[in-house]
């Protein structure tokens, strides 16, 4: 696997520094809401970054899986976004936090921020690990970020490409002429 990554953009170390700065920043801001909160991981791109996250944060919390697609199979372009696997617990009146992996054009979380409104949550708030600040769209607010990128296909981390590469510690570039 390591002669597949190009070169390695955030080591294994500062992600666990950085998300548990996340962890406090999160903790601080839901800080006195006992009816407590619903995580809402991303699914497959986010497992990595919710199993550390929510370790950093040992309160009452509920954790509700949904599943997108962004279409990218063998291809790094965005075509778009699916809901695979609607959420399955009830989040009228609870505050609500998106967790994704990476916002790249913004069309995933558009998609899963607009069907969670329409269930009346008490808050909404999303955030990713990684964001490309070039492409992902002004109209887009996040309201935590890991680390602002360049626009480069990264993996590892929980980030995939076709599937592969998401047991990677780090986040790495991987090779241009491996992918289309
Ligand atoms: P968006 O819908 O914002 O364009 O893309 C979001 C989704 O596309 C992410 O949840 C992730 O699954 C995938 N994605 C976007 N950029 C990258 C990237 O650089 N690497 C990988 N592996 N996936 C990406
Ligand atoms: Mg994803």
């Amino acid at each position: 696997m390591r002669d597949d990554i190009e070169r390695t953009l955030i080591s294994s170390e500062d992600l666990a520094r950085r998300v548990r700065e996340l962890a406090d920043e999160i903790a601080a801001t839901y800080a006195g809401r006992p009816d407590g909160l619903v995580i809402v991981p991303i699914l497959s791109g986010s497992v990595i970054f919710l199993a550390d996250l929510i370790r950093c944060m040992p309160f009452k919390m509920r954790v509700g899986l949904m599943a997108v697609s962004s279409y990218r199979g063998a291809t790094t372009q965005s075509r778009g976004a699916r809901v695979l696997q609607p959420l399955g617990i009830d989040i009228t009146d609870r505050h609500v936090l998106v967790l994704d992996d990476i916002l790249d054009t913004g069309n995933t979380l558009r998609l899963v921020v607009d069907q969670l409104k329409r269930q009346n949550p008490a808050s909404l708030r999303v955030c990713v690990l990684l964001r490309k600040p070039n492409k992902a769209p002004k109209s887009l607010q996040v309201d935590f970020v890991g680390f602002d990128i360049e626009d480069v296909f990264v993996v590892g981390y929980g980030l995939d490409y076709n599937d592969l590469y998401r047991n990677w510690p780090g986040i790495g570039v991987l090779k241009r002429e491996l992918y289309a």
